[in-house]
């Protein structure tokens, strides 16, 4: 489903990614972990096409993110080839990124409607089911300033949901949450792994990836430094500095 080879990014004189190679295949749940600053949200900016990449190549479902080939060349896509491409990827941020002047339902109708050409019945009919998907059935009139952080959050992933996107990314999207909320979220996303969602999470919960990921990756610096099943990365990685990493973590 999602393919990354040799992906690199710089920022000015900086190399943030340092040729990433990650393999995530239709169904599964890749989580990443890694401390602040080594590329983690780099990453998934450039799986979502927020960030231009260097070099490497970004596929999604063996079609190429952003570019396409043409005489062994690779040339930019236009804007609408992007967009189109950009509403097949679902991302749900640390700081949830609602529309403050917005009900949820016009967040969750905005984009199907916008840009999926839905019709507003339709779009509302699907945003409802999306948020009884996360647990906040009527609350469509709501704004995001009258919900905790946690409901927002809900109200963030049932945004992305209501788009069907094929791959759902989260950027720590427990982080910003108080301690008692954080739950409500990992349990709505603990629900979209067991309905076969394909997604890539960068996460602190350790517990939550250890859970439910299909392979866990550890990025620091910008290089994977291991990947693997779970159990091996998370309770005996091969590398010294995931295990430093882990330590710190715990
Ligand atoms: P993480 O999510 O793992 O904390 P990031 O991907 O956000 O790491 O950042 C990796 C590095 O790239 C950091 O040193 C950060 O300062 C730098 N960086 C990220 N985005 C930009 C940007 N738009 N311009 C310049 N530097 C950036
Ligand atoms: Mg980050």
């Amino acid at each position: 489903m999602l393919e990354i080879r040799d992906l690199r990014k710089s920022f000015g004189q900086a190399e943030v990614l340092r040729g990433v190679d990650l393999t995530v295949r239709h169904g599964e749940v890749s989580c990443v972990i890694g401390p602040s600053g080594s590329g983690k949200s780099t990453l998934l900016r450039c799986v979502n096409h927020l960030e231009k990449v260097d070099s490497g190549r970004i596929e999604i479902d063996g079609e190429l993110v952003g570019y396409r080939e043409s005489g062994g060349r690779l040339r930019e896509l236009p804007d609408r080839a992007v967009a189109r491409q950009r509403a097949r990827i679902g991302m749900v941020f640390q700081n949830f990124n609602l529309f403050g002047h917005l009900t949820v339902l016009e967040n969750l109708i905005e984009a199907p409607v916008g840009v999926l050409g839905l019709s507003k019945v339709e779009a509302a009919r699907r945003a409802r089911d999306t948020l009884r998907r996360v647990g906040l059935d009527g609350r469509e009139g709501a704004y995001p300033r009258q919900l905790s952080g946690g409901q927002q959050q809900r109200v963030a992933i049932a945004r992305a949901l209501a788009m069907e996107p094929e791959l759902l990314l989260f950027d720590e999207p427990t982080s910003a949450l108080d301690p008692e909320l954080v739950g409500e979220v990992l349990a709505v996303m603990h629900d979209l792994v067991r309905a076969g969602q394909t997604m890539v999470v960068v996460t602190h919960e350790i517990g939550f990836a250890r859970e439910a990921a299909d392979s866990v990756v550890f990025l620091d610096g910008g290089e994977i430094v291991e990947s693997g099943p779970p159990v091996e990365v998370l309770s005996n990685p091969a590398h010294a500095r995931t295990r430093e990493f882990l330590q710190r973590t715990l």
